[in-house]
């Protein structure tokens, strides 16, 4: 290969070893990701809300944004259940630009991947300890997810993702429900093979390990929205869409039929402040139709501190250095509004 080693990284076991979850924070875990279940499966009607900024480039604003929705959450716990995006990979579409957390602890500085690892498990586990959320982030490394697998609410595979086999086999390893996101090109066929693949066992290699996995029985749908030519974006959140994804789920013999609404990416075709408009459309279509009620569980909105976006440098805190978020204001009382919509 031609690549240059520069150093051996911490198996999973010991860096767990040696930042261990406590006996309290196992238990959050475990009983968000029973409740996030039963939101999947139907058992719990509530709306589910993965909400939090596109990326978490800095400790403070993350922690501080996530305490914000604690008070919210606490106000509408009866009706939507919130799962805080804590978002520390980011996939590049060229593989241009700022990775994450997990390459660069402080953005813009040189990758430190051992200094990221570490950095993550601790913002995680601040996270849940601090807030009491079990919290949201994207496996785009399979291979990584070990050293967060007992501390993650839910998990996401994204776009570009979404065909490969390692993330399909690993999914289907994850406790925790996963989201499976459709590809950049829209064809949901490939999503759904791809919540096939997660929802049955596999046998294969995984770090080093002839593995045997049980299956995720949660595995589920996401709309991003997609892109055909170039820059061009189409949206897939409308009614239309949600009832040929329904026809899709009862053509199969899929477990726990569900999607969740990401309101960004391309389905907002970037602007931000579409999505509160998105998350009203479809909890308005919702009521119309039985189907559409009972796919859709919920919605992953990108929100931080401040709306908008800016570029690395910048400095400006709780503002997004990836996709473009709305901000506090906005994003408290888009819930509040959801909340009655229930
Ligand atoms: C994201 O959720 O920020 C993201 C990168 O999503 P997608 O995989 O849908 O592009
Ligand atoms: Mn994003």
């Amino acid at each position: 290969m031609n690549m240059e080693f520069e150093r051996k990284i911490a198996i999973p076991m010991e860096v767990k070893e040696m930042f261990p979850i406590d006996a309290a924070v196992q238990t959050t875990i475990e009983k968000k990701r029973e409740e996030i279940k039963k939101i999947i499966s139907g058992r719990d009607e509530r709306i589910l809300l993965v909400i939090g900024p596109c990326s978490a480039d800095r400790e403070d604003a993350v922690i501080d944004y996530i305490l914000r929705l604690r008070k919210v959450q606490e106000k509408v716990e009866d009706r939507v259940f919130i799962v805080p995006r804590v978002y520390t990979n980011k996939p590049r579409t060229t593989g241009d630009g700022y990775k994450g957390l997990l390459h660069s602890p402080v953005p813009g500085e040189k990758p430190d991947l051992f200094k990221g690892i570490i950095t993550t498990r601790e913002l995680h586990m601040r996270a849940v300890k601090e807030t009491g959320f079990a919290c949201a982030d994207e496996m785009l490394y399979p291979e990584n997810y070990k050293y967060l697998d007992d501390i993650l609410g839910y998990v996401t595979v994204g776009a570009r993702s979404v065909e490969d086999q390692q993330h399909r086999l690993t999914a289907s390893a994850v406790e925790a429900a996963v989201g499976m996101k459709n590809p950049t090109s829209g064809d949901l066929s490939v999503m759904m093979n791809s919540i096939h693949a997660a929802q049955r066992p596999h046998t294969f290699l995984y770090r080093g390990w002839t593995g045997h996995s049980a299956g995720n029985e949660y595995a589920h749908a996401i709309l991003r929205g997609f892109n055909t030519k170039g820059d061009q974006t189409f949206p897939n959140y409308h009614y239309e869409d949600v009832m040929y994804l329904n026809e899709l789920y009862e053509k199969s013999d899929l477990k726990n039929p569900a999607v969740v609404i990401d309101t960004n990416h391309a389905n907002s075709n970037k602007n931000p402040f579409e999505q509160v408009r998105i998350v009203d459309e479809v909890m308005r279509y919702r009521k119309f139709n039985d189907n559409a009620r009972r796919l859709v569980k919920g919605f992953m909105v990108e929100s931080y501190i401040e709306d908008g976006c800016q570029k690395i440098g910048e400095g400006i805190y709780g503002k997004s250095i990836t996709d473009a978020c709305l901000g506090w204001e906005k994003t408290e009382k888009m819930i509040y509004d959801l909340a009655e919509m229930v």
